[in-house]
Order: C-alpha cells, then structure tokens, then sequence
C-alpha cells in the first residue's frame, strides 16, 4: 500500500502531525494508500515555502516560460494518462472508461488551455482625450501571490487542474488542498510539477480534512485568495473565514439543476440527454439535472422512454469497459443518498426504478453501489425535489406552461446550470434569458467551451472561472495612468 506525502518546495514531506488517514477504494471498500494528515503546521510550511518562490525564481518567470511549464505538465499528464486514469477510478469508484475519457483528458486540456490564454492575453488600455487629460491609461496584471486551491472528490484531477493552470499561469505560487476522500492523483500532479522542472515552492500540496488543513489554509494570512469548489454549507464557512480578511474568493457550489422538456422537443435526443445529465458520474457531477422538468403532454410517453433507458445502464465493476455506473464516493454517501429516498416516499413520490443496492460479486459486494433511481409524483417544492442530493435520483414533474416551468426551475435556492429542450427558436432564447442560473445548455448538456464563464447565482456560489474569468481571478488589475 502507498504511503502519500505532502509536497512542500518541491520535496516530499511527512505530516508535521505523523498521522495518516485511509484513503479507500468505493468500489471494494479496499484501503488503498495512506493519505497524511496536514495541518496548520504543514500549511504554514506550504504558504512560507510558496513565498519564497514568489520571491525567488519563480516571481521571476516570462509569461512564454509559464505557458511553456503549463503546456509540459500537459504533455506528462497525457504520457501518463493510463495510469492516472486507474488511479482516478480506484480513488472515485467511477467508472474507469469515464475516467479515461473524460477526467483526464480534460486535465489535459485545461493546462494547454491556460497555456494558450496566457500567451495570447491582452490588456485594457484607456485614452483620455477630454479634460484633464490627454492620458494614456493601461492596466498591469499583477499575480496576487500564494493562492489557496481547494477541491472536490467528484472530478479530482479535473477540477483541481481548472485552479492550478491558470493560478500557475497568472504567475501565482499554490498551496493546494485536494478532497481527503481522492487524493491519488494531486500527488500525482505534484510529481509531475517535480519532473517538468517547475522552480520548488511553485506548487504544494497539503493533504488532509477539510476542518483541518483546508480550514488553517483559509485562515492563514499569507493566503491573498482562495479558490474553493464544494457543497453549499462548506462555502458558507469559507466565505465567512475569508471575508473579514478580504481575501479575494471564487466559491463553486453545489446545484439542483433543472431539465426543461418542451412538447417540440426532438424527444429521443431529449430522454438521451436527460440519461446523461441525470446520471453522469453516478449524478456526482454539480451540473448534474437532477429536476426533470416534462411538459403534459409528451409526460407519460417521455417517462416510459426514460426510464426504460435509465433501467438499461449498465452498473458494476469501474474496470469493466461495459460498465456505465459505478460506485457512488462512500458508503456514508450512499446511506445519505438512501435517506432521500426514504424521504421522497414520505413526501408521497413513487420510486419508478432503481434505489436498490445491487448484488454484484466479491469484492464488489463492499462497494458503495446503488441502482440508478426515478422519482415521480413529487411535488416540485418539496425537500427530495430541491435539496441537492448529489446522487443517481433523479425527480420527474409535469408541467402546463412555460411560465409554470420557468417557476419550478427557478424555485429553488440553487442556480448552478440548467438543460433547455425544445425545437422553438423564439422559446429558446427567451427562456434561456428567464431562468435563474450562471449556465444554460440548449439542447445539450455540459457542452464546455473553456473560454466560457463557469459559475452559479444564488446558492450555487460567487464568482466566474473559465478563460479569461480565470486569469481575471487569479491576477490583480493595477491601473497606470499617464499625463501625456
Ligand atoms: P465538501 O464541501 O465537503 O468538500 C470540498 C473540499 O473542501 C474538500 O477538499 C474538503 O476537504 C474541503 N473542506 C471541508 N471543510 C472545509 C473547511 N472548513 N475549510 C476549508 N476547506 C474545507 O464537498 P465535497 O463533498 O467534496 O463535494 C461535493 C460538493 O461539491 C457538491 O455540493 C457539489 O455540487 C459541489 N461541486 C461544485 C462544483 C461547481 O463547480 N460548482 C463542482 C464540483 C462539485
């Protein structure tokens, strides 16, 4: 079994604590490595170690030296994509084809990404001709410093690349805290910051809970911005750490996103759709359209197809290239996933398929499965119907209007995403307009531009990441203005 380090100045470090947690496989309920549990200790190691390379080497980079780094961990994340793929699918328990397909690809594709954006980034430049002008004003982005970078289990690798890459590429030094729960691969990509020759101190990482480590990084004062994707509550707790210290913070939180399906709607690549957004990473993705939102008269034909699809979805082993569901992140996390569906039968819904553990063979047998799950008959204010279960249950409800639709959608706290099915132009546009959400797909479902802006209203957070929100984010904007 592997023992994981911290990774401070470019080595490798024990916890200044001496423990170490259990980082288990879903899957199996294997223990697979041992995960260090930091501390303050660890991260004021970290952020000192980041200041001096602030002050030291890497403060003094090009941007082409920056780009150059990001597009070689690029190159070493793709060289070694098989195996952190496997080791993405043993951390999560997701299947290892989406992990394969999607997770690390994507990684790949954020550092050539911000590698692209640095490079070709351009400033603001304002003149002044009225009085008391003439001047020549224009804008200088500064990095902010150390940055603290803290991240979910759900995309590991994905979402802690989307951070990385651009604060790296801003010219920031990083003190990352990934999920306790997955931590294979940010160790990971602090071997490959090592071997890619990016200056010590660059780039540390601190494992461990989230009360613990990532808690004393948001405290602590040589952190001038934090960049945090979580749930809701987490957030809270973040923003109210970092605020009274005006640290700059971008929050990513949790979602109950709706699918919108009109009667117009192509229904076949409508209940395609819907299968996807429902239950992509066995529905732990924050996009996830967990509220299908069906108009009357295309409601029973839809749902037959759709569950009949969903019931098709193959569950099972992660290594297995058939499967399409695997283990859900623990078995804590099923038992809460559970007690929603314990919950949704009280609240009157009828469960139309799936909710049960399924019986799969040793060591599967261990692993935190659960058969994919559609709930109809609930009303759309109700607690199984708007609190985010971040599960495979997804709940189904008629609709008459728009305005009926446009109201079930926005009647929620969350205002993460929202999936928009129709073949009408005019209704397109105007609900897109309407609902209340940082992102709206038509016709689709997490088709990502990177240059686009990522982010929620409400409780699904504060802030934009993506293209030049990203560098935005992560840079500080100084004007210069001069008299001519
Ligand atoms: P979580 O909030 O439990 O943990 C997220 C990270 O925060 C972990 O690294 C954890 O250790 C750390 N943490 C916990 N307590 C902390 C504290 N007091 N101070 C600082 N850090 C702390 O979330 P999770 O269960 O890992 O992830 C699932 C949630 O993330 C869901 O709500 C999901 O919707 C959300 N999410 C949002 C997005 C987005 O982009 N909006 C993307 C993925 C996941």
């Amino acid at each position: 079994m592997r023992t994981l380090s911290q990774f401070i100045a470019g080595r490798e470090h024990a916890p200044r604590s001496g423990e170490h947690l259990d980082d288990v496989a879903p899957a199996t309920g294997e223990v697979v490595a041992r995960v260090p549990r930091g501390g303050e200790a660890d991260v004021a190691a970290a952020v000192e170690a980041a200041r001096a390379a602030l002050d030291g080497a890497w403060g003094k980079t090009s941007t082409e030296e920056r780009a150059r780094l990001l597009d070689a961990i690029a190159d070493r994340i793709e060289a070694r994509k098989d195996d952190l793929a496997a080791l993405e699918s043993l951390d999560t328990g997701k299947p290892l084809r989406l992990a394969a397909t999607i997770d690390i690809p994507r990684a790949v594709a954020n550092f050539r990404f911000f590698a692209g954006a640095i490079r070709h980034d351009r400033t603001d430049c304002h003149l002044t001709d009225g009085p008391p002008g003439p001047a020549l004003n224009y804008t200088l982005r500064r990095p902010l410093g150390v940055v603290g970078l803290i991240s979910p289990w759900n995309l590991p690798l994905y979402l802690l690349s989307w951070k990385v890459a651009p604060a790296l590429g801003m010219g920031n030094a990083v003190v990352a805290k990934p999920s306790e729960l997955t931590p294979l691969t940010a160790s990971a990509l602090a071997e490959i910051t090592a071997e890619v020759g990016l200056p010590p101190g660059a780039f540390n990482l601190v494992h461990g809970l989230g009360p613990e480590a990532g808690q004393a990084l948001v405290e602590h004062p040589g952190v001038a911005a934090i960049s945090f994707t979580g749930g809701t509550a987490t957030g809270a707790r973040v923003a109210a750490t970092a605020a009274p210290v005006f640290k700059k913070l971008s929050l990513e939180l949790g979602g109950k996103n709706p699918t919108l399906v009109f009667a117009d709607a192509d229904l076949e690549q409508a209940v395609e759709g819907a299968v996807r957004a429902g239950f992509t990473n066995q529905g732990q993705v924050c996009l996830c359209g967990s509220r299908l939102l069906v108009e009357r008269s295309v409601h029973d034909r839809f749902l037959e197809a759709f569950v009949a699809r969903v019931k098709a979805l193959r569950l099972g082993d992660p290594k297995d290239p058939a499967t399409d569901l695997g283990a859900l992140i623990s078995l804590a996390h099923r038992d809460k996933v559970e007690g929603y569906l314990r919950l949704a039968r009280e609240e009157g819904g009828r469960v139309l398929c799936g909710g049960e553990r399924p019986a799969l063979p040793a060591p599967l047998d261990r692993g935190a499965f659960l058969a994919p799950a559609v709930v109809a008959g609930l009303p759309a204010t109700c607690r199984t119907a708007t609190e985010e279960i971040f599960g495979p249950v997804v709940t189904v409800h008629p609709f008459d209007t728009e305005a009926e639709a446009l109201a079930m959608a926005n009647g929620v706290r969350y205002g993460l995403s929202a999936s928009v099915w129709t073949r009408d132009l005019s209704r397109a546009h105007r609900v897109s307009a309407a609902l209340d959400t940082g992102m709206v797909w038509v016709n689709t479902w997490l088709l990502r531009d990177l240059r686009t802006p990522f982010g929620g209203v409400k409780d699904s957070g504060v802030g934009r990441e993506g293209g030049a929100y990203s560098l935005e984010f992560f840079s500080e904007a100084r004007n210069v203005c001069v008299k001519l």
